[in-house]
């Protein structure tokens, strides 16, 4: 009995090796054919020969599919290059942490239950690392969804003008069907009641139907009642309403908590649906310390 398959008149699936390497030359044809024309290496059948190894899918299928997942996650145009590998971050900080948080996620999906809250002030990363996460999961085959919380919510009123062209299903299906989901900038938004009610309506449906959030924010989480997750969180919160009540031009510092900018409702189906990942910069700590200072003061 020869072991030597190739003898075998039978079409075996090519495979690459662990590290997703390959000894075979052609595997580093990585160009997709232009549109309309067939591509050469599968006459459009989307299955490519091998000599010797057999039939695999080309390369210019599965470029394909990861093309149109990529161009359907509405990813802005600044965000298109921020990836996992181009995430700057130094050992033991908290954008280490979150950093790892992320590619956790991005590693075990779909055997994950639970999104992200990323919570920090401008400039940390955070949409860089939610871009990163929906550009790992398109790579895994995931349809995803990038939404700027306030463009989304200007949509949907647009669509509220008899002149317009859109609906406000039509605006909403794609974020209620979404795959993964990243809502960007929660919060930035005057919070009025439709505000609140609109942004309930879309994370609550998302809750029900179990589909995984990635939410940002550069509101500061305190919690204002007991039922909070973090006892320093809780004396910080603390000091700061006493702050408030004593000192003027401390508001400045003291800038709205998520809760305050969110609602109490929302925040704790966001805690139900979400892991938190706090994220701190320099202008952050710099702020946090005056802050501790001031309050020893009182
Ligand atoms: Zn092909």
């Amino acid at each position: 009995m020869s072991s030597d398959k190739s003898n075998k008149n039978v079409i075996q699936m090519a495979t690459q090796d662990a590290d997703g390497n390959n000894s075979d030359p052609q595997q580093k044809r990585t160009a997709a054919p232009l549109e309309g024309a067939v591509c050469e290496h599968c006459f459009g059948t989307g299955m490519e020969v091998v000599p010797g190894k057999g039939a695999r899918p080309c390369h210019c299928r599965i470029q394909d599919s990861r093309r149109k997942l990529f161009d359907a996650a509405r990813i802005p145009r600044r965000y298109s290059e921020c990836s996992l590998d181009n995430f700057k971050t130094e050992a033991n900080s908290s954008q280490n942490i979150a950093f790892r948080y992320a590619c956790r996620l991005v590693l075990d999906y779909p055997a994950v239950d639970r999104g992200l809250l990323f919570i920090g002030p401008v400039g940390v990363g955070k949409t860089h690392l939610s871009v990163a996460i929906l550009k790992g999961l398109i790579e895994k085959g995931v349809p995803c969804l990038f939404c700027e919380f306030g463009s989304l919510l200007k949509q949907i009123q647009d669509s509220y003008n008899p002149i317009s062209q859109t609906s406000e299903m039509r605006v909403l299906a794609p974020v209620y069907q979404a795959e993964v989901l990243v809502l960007d900038e929660l919060g930035a938004t005057v919070p009025t009641d439709w505000v609140r009610d609109t942004m309930y309506q879309i994370i609550n449906k998302r809750y029900n139907d179990r589909k995984l959030t990635i939410f940002t924010t550069n509101f500061l989480d305190a919690p204002r009642v007991e039922h909070g997750d973090d006892y320093d969180l809780q004396e910080e919160s603390v000091s700061r309403r006493r702050m408030k009540l004593t000192d003027k031009r401390v508001r400045e510092i003291d800038p709205p908590t998520l809760e305050e900018r969110i609602g109490t409702r929302m925040r704790s189906r966001l805690y139900e649906m979400c892991n938190k990942v706090e994220i701190q910069g320099d202008d952050y700590r710099k702020r946090l310390d005056k802050h501790r200072f001031e309050s020893k003061r009182i």
